[in-house]
């Protein structure tokens, strides 16, 4: 379903990806991990665009991404993202926020696209905010919108970075419970995350970068197991 081939990536001089080569398909889990820095959210931002890579392909879903900006809106028709500081629009409605994509970019009628983000604020169980302000839900509650809302257009592939990095601990299980369940009824997802707990529990591959580079990867068992680089070990060893 996305297929990254010998990417490669420059911030001016910069070298912040090299010859990265990732596949995940339909209905995989992969969860990143690595060092600040080592590359992971340049890496998901390349693959809706965020970002742009100067060498080697990006295939999302047949779609070859390049400057053809048609190719890009496509692209992020059926990519949704989740960031670390949720990213809602703060002057709107949690169901305003919802509707909006939906409304603008897929012509979804309001009634409709209402009723849908109504169902995916259920399914996030905040349905009770919707009429709120996102600076009136608490973090945990903003990043389950924040999903609502990706899922609202209904993706095929969903990228989160370090979705629960700037939440509270109390807060973090009800937003990893959200994307396990997710995980469970078979959504393709990339997850930036140094939560190992949901790594082992979903993930079909765990990938450690280093310095702009794809060190090791493997399935949970292995990886976290078995490390082989020594690099990998260090950082598990860190933060496990
Ligand atoms: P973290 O765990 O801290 O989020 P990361 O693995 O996500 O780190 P990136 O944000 O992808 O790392 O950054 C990779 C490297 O590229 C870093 O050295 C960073 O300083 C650099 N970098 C990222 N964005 C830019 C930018 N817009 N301009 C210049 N350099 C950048
Ligand atoms: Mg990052």
């Amino acid at each position: 379903a996305v297929t990254i081939s010998q990417l490669n990536k420059y911030y001016g001089i910069y070298h912040a990806l090299r010859d990265v080569s990732l596949t995940v398909q339909q209905g995989e889990k992969v969860v990143i991990c690595g060092p600040s820095g080592s590359g992971k959210s340049t890496l998901i931002r390349c693959i809706n665009r965020l970002e742009e890579h100067h060498s080697g392909t990006i295939d999302v879903l047949g779609h070859v991404l390049d400057d053809n900006m048609s190719r890009i809106q496509e692209v992020r028709r059926e990519v949704g993202m989740v960031f670390q500081n949720f990213n809602l629009f703060p002057h709107m409605t949690i169901l305003e926020n919802c509707v909006l994509s939906p409304m603008l970019v897929r012509g979804t009628a309001r009634k409709e696209a209402e009723e849908q983000a109504m169902h995916f604020l259920t399914r996030v169980r905040i349905p009770e905010q919707a009429n709120k302000f996102p600076g009136e839900l608490s973090g945990g509650q903003q990043q389950r919108v924040a999903i609502a809302r990706a899922l609202c257009m209904r993706p095929k592939v969903m990228l989160f970075d370090e979705p629960t990095s700037a939440l509270d601990p109390e807060m973090i299980s009800e937003v990893l419970d959200v994307m396990v369940s997710l995980a469970q009824e078979g959504m393709t997802m990339i997850c930036v995350t140094h939560e190992m707990g949901f790594a082992r529990q979903v993930a079909d591959k765990v990938v450690f970068m280093d310095q702009g580079a794809i060190v090791e990867s493997g399935a949970p068992t292995e990886f976290f197991n078995n490390p082989q680089n020594e690099r990998t070990r260090a950082f598990l060893s860190q933060i496990l």
